[in-house]
């Protein structure tokens, strides 16, 4: 047992600590806005990318919303001596205590999602002990991938073909900055998509259908981003842009896999929100801090939650039919349509070019950009006493 006094350890765009107790604020917040947002929904849940940001809510909204059981795919890092555990290990104590409470199922794999070692462990359990799964979802955001043949490939956020030169915010200090980028080489443009694009999302589904432990009807989805064209030479036109592509293209085989079983799968293309993942992008938490200020304005906010929300009530498991804008002409579901409304989007192009330090946080939602990263790992969050120490070695339920 270890008591520490924790604070914000910040490193560039990572904060190294986490708070147990602001963690489980937040997952208990999260929790209750889905508990009142009922829903028909799944009832057997497999998340590989559980533990923090989409992942984790579209976990709790499947559980809390939907009274799903739930299975968690995740890398995260327990507490050691002096060390506290990473966010996503307290987001998913405090998740399994919670559903625990509930009486929901929850099983949690702690480990490499790309490997398959991780891949069977989770097929023993999901045969073993596991209603069949009739809804995965596929929300990994990592650095690098090791492939079946033992190959490590690394993802790299660079632009392609021609150098990128834009600005973005130093989210430590707040300074705005000029960034020039290379493009990538064709090996980083293939490493990318290599980690990020669909291969692994299509080995686990072909893992499970193999295992036989898909329901009749079984969905997948995995979750894409296109952002306004300020964000397209790093995003969309970018390495990245190139992995969701291919990912994007992933959907038609996986589709071949589900078709005996009438399942069907998806890609979402979400809302920019502040997670681990976001925050590494150039360019997009400046354009986060802009967009959240107009959309808190006009009061179309949402983060991770809001939006998993919608996508269970009103994309995949809607009681109404769908609206024209919940899916688009390639067959994507859209939780973007308030984010890229033209009118939201044209104010932020007027403001872009003038955003400098000194009136950073005048123009944009800075402050809410960097309450809300701060938040990711349980810091900043009311009720929490930081001054007081606390356990740091928290266990996880419902593990192998
Ligand atoms: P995140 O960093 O919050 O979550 C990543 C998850 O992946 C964590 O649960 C982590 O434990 C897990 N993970 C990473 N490497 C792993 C590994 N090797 N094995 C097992 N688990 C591993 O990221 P996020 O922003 O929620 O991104 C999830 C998906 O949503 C990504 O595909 C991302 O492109 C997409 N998306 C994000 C945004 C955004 O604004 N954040 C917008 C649209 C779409």
């Amino acid at each position: 047992m270890v008591k520490l006094l924790i604070e914000p350890r910040l490193r560039g765009f990572i904060c190294t600590t986490a708070h147990p107790v602001g963690c489980r604020k937040i997952v208990e917040e999260q929790v209750s806005r889905a508990r009142r947002c009922s829903f028909r929904g799944p009832k057997s849940v497999l998340v590989i990318g559980a533990s923090t940001g989409y992942g984790l809510a579209s976990r709790i909204g499947a559980a809390f919303g939907a009274g799903a059981a739930t299975c968690g795919v995740f890398f995260e890092r327990p507490a050691e001596g002096e060390r506290t555990a990473s966010a996503g290990w307290y987001n998913t104590a405090a998740f399994g205590s919670l559903a625990g409470e509930e009486g929901l199922l929850v099983r949690n794999v702690n480990g490499d999602a790309f490997s398959a070692e991780i891949k069977k462990r989770t097929i023993d359990i999901l045969r073993s002990d596991f209603p069949p799964v009739d809804l995965v979802i596929y929300s990994l955001a990592s650095p690098r991938r090791t492939d079946p043949a033992g190959v490590t490939h690394r993802s790299v956020l660079k632009p392609i073909g021609k150098p990128f030169f834009g600005k973005t915010v130093q989210t430590d200090s707040g300074a705005v900055k000029e960034v020039a980028m290379e493009p990538a080489t064709e090996e980083e443009i293939a490493g990318t998509v290599a980690v990020m694009g669909g291969a692994d999302w299509l080995l686990w589904m072909e893992a499970l259908r193999e295992a036989d432990v898909l329901a009749k009807g079984a969905k997948s989805v995995a979750y894409g981003y296109v952002g306004p064209e300020l964000t397209w030479p790093i995003y969309r036109y970018g390495t990245i842009g190139r992995a969701k592509e291919d990912l994007e293209a992933t959907v038609e085989k996986i589709d071949r896999i589900l078709a005996p079983l009438c399942g069907k799968a998806n890609i979402s293309i979400n809302k920019a929100v502040v997670t681990q993942a976001s925050a590494a992008i150039p360019v997009v938490p400046l354009y986060v801090s802009l967009l959240f200020k107009f959309m808190k304005e006009e009061g179309s906010h949402e983060d991770c939650q809001d939006q998993m929300i919608r996508l269970f009530r009103e994309r995949l498991y809607p009681t109404e039919p769908l609206p024209d804008c919940a899916v688009d002409d390639v067959g994507r579901i859209r939780l973007d349509e308030r984010e890229m409304k033209p009118v939201l989007q044209e104010k932020i192009r007027q403001v872009w070019s003038a955003i400098e330090t000194d009136n950073l946080s005048t123009l944009t939602d800075f402050a809410g950009y960097q309450f809300d990263f701060l938040r990711l790992f349980g810091f900043g969050v009311e009720g929490v006493n930081y001054d007081e120490a606390v356990e740091s070695d928290v266990p996880l339920r419902g593990m192998p």
